[in-house]
């Protein structure tokens, strides 16, 4: 486990085992995958159930990147409601990515129960809670959007809402039953255990050091050998490294979470009694959701490694008392946190990196779904030959202006709010 992790409240839970091996010989199969997350594990897991030979290779250990760290709500759709999706896109392929991510949460409950996933998986909706009046008004609009698509979402007043939350700081929610929580890491570890179960290669501590294409072969080089293959599918999005000639270009944006101590029953029985995940509709937005042990896990925009993150901390404390004031004396544990691979326009890209190899990036912080999802789609693409079966149509290069400068603006947005917001 790496430094930054050591404070990662799924590490310490995860029930999943961490068993792959470190490659040690040259390998030939017919699909390569690079990297460990939900996309890398879904694509070896699919490609494998379609009868074809994979190697995964994991840099560090599986889970590592924002697969491992992330608040675990498994939603349908993307951040954009569908309109702004087929806006950005246009209308055949919106609606199929919009189609397509709807069934997103039944992918991934799906995949859960048949591997027996130990995920802490939790099927009961989750809430979109409005921060403010304005907040309510683009819930609106969402819900309509939604219930258009045929969306079986529904929208709840304050009371409504206050009720499940047992939060009285909100002005109302909209409510998904599709969707739902899972501990991340382990779903993650989850779907690298049943691909090896599938007869997937997993080799983990094995970072892809070069990808060469001789005209008819890929060839990944690590340090304990080299993998041959026909098709690549390059999935290490925000956690990229070692291969520069192959970097997805994206906006780095952190967001972090703490967990409280496992609440006593009667608290338990007043705050998300109906084990709702909820996230509100706050510009620097916050999220919320119990684990299988009745921590509350808040979290927030925001970098934890820099040196005014004290900030950071200082805030989540203020929220949650915010919150819930019923949790003034509860211990505040484990802070970690993580990168998302933010694109401009929000919507995850499909790269054409090379004959019968795709790379994909950016889920913009909706990567559950969509990371299962687009692993399944690009392992079949490739090993079907057709390209339909992707998500959305590859594009030759995806590139990102200014990512250092509006990193920046980010995160001085989330520390500058954070320093002067929440009511206490
Ligand atoms: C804090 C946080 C909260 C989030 N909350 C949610 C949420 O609630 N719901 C949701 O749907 N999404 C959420 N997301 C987004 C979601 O976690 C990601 O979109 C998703 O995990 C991306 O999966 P991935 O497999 O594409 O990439 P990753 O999980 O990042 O995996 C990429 C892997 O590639 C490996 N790698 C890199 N370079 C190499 C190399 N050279 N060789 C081999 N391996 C390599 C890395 O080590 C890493 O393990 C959140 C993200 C973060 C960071």
């Amino acid at each position: 486990m790496t430094f930054e992790n050591a404070q990662n409240l799924w590490h310490q839970t995860c029930a999943e085992q961490d068993e792959a091996p470190v490659l040690s010989s040259d390998v030939t199969v017919d699909l390569v995958v690079i990297g460990g997350g939900y996309t890398g594990c879904s694509a070896a897991l699919h490609a494998a159930q379609m009868g074809a030979s994979v190697c995964l290779l994991e840099a560090e250990e599986i889970g590592h990147g924002g697969s491992g760290r992330n608040v675990g709500l498994a939603n349908a759709g993307l951040w954009l409601p569908p309109a702004e999706i087929r806006k950005h896109m246009g209308d055949g392929p919106g609606d199929r990515l919009v189609s397509l991510l709807a069934d997103a949460p039944r992918l991934v409950f799906d995949l859960i129960a048949r591997h027996g996933i130990a995920c802490e998986a939790v099927q009961n909706g989750t809430l979109h809670c409005a921060h403010s009046p304005a907040g309510f008004k683009d819930l609106q609009v969402r819900h309509t959007q939604l219930q258009s698509s045929g969306a079986p979402v529904d929208l709840l007043d304050a009371e409504e809402t206050a009720a499940r939350t047992g939060s009285d700081a909100f002005y109302g929610g909209l409510f998904d039953p599709r969707a739902g929580t899972i501990q991340p890491l382990s779903y993650a570890r989850g779907l690298a255990r049943a691909a090896v179960q599938a007869r997937a290669q997993v080799y983990q501590n094995s970072p892809a050091l070069r990808i060469q294409h001789d005209g008819d072969v890929w060839h990944v080089e690590t340090a304990g050998g080299t993998v041959r293959a026909k098709a690549l599918i390059h999935a290490t999005n925000a956690y990229h490294r070692d291969l520069a000639s192959s970097a997805p270009e994206y906006v780095p944006v952190h967001y972090f979470q703490c967990a409280t101590d496992p609440l006593p029953e009667a608290l338990r029985a007043t705050i998300l009694p109906g084990g709702e995940g909820c996230w509100d509709t706050g510009l620097i937005m916050t999220s919320f959701r119990m684990d299988e042990a009745g921590r509350l896990v808040i979290g927030a925009m925001g970098d934890l490694g820099h040196a005014a993150s004290d900030i950071h901390r200082a805030w989540v404390r203020r929220k949650l008392i915010e919150l819930y004031p019923e949790l003034r004396e509860v211990p505040l544990g484990q802070g970690w946190h993580g990168r998302i691979a933010m694109t401009s326009d929000h919507i995850p890209k499909i790269t054409a990196i090379g004959p019968s190899a795709y790379a994909v990036h950016g889920y913009s912080g909706r990567g559950i779904g969509p990371g299962t999802v687009f692993g399944k789609g690009m392992a079949e693409a490739l090993i079907t030959g057709d390209d339909m079966r992707l998500p959305i149509p590859a594009i030759d290069a995806h590139h990102e202006r200014m990512t250092s400068a509006r990193q920046i603006f980010f995160e001085t947005g989330a520390t500058l709010t954070h320093l002067f917001k929440a009511r206490f």
